[in-house]
């Protein structure tokens, strides 16, 4: 999907305030919106690119299948397993969350 598919199936989702918009961390699972990243002190290239565990202090080890806590982990979209589903342009995001 280009850019502007993406940004209609945001707005379409959640509205014009992109501070709103959520997005799902495809190692564990976690929503959350681009409000929650600011407030966790996360650089805006990361939202929806790695997990909003990275910022807070209690998260759980990504590829962690024994910590069954719902809480976010430190996944990197960064990092040597990449997993995040959507291409932009070639860049790889997470989904939308719910
Ligand atoms: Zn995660």
């Amino acid at each position: 999907m280009n850019k502007q598919q993406w940004i209609t199936q945001g707005e379409t989702l959640f509205g014009q305030n992109k501070m709103q918009w959520k997005f799902k961390c495809p190692c564990c699972g976690h929503s959350a919106t681009t409000e929650d990243y600011k407030k966790a002190g996360a650089p805006s290239s990361a939202v929806g690119f790695s997990c909003i565990g990275r910022w807070l202090e209690v998260h759980k080890e990504a590829f962690d299948d024994k910590d069954k806590r719902k809480i976010p982990c430190n996944y990197a979209g960064g990092g040597l397993i990449n997993l995040n589903p959507v291409d932009i342009d070639g860049c790889k995001v997470f989904e939308f969350g719910v």
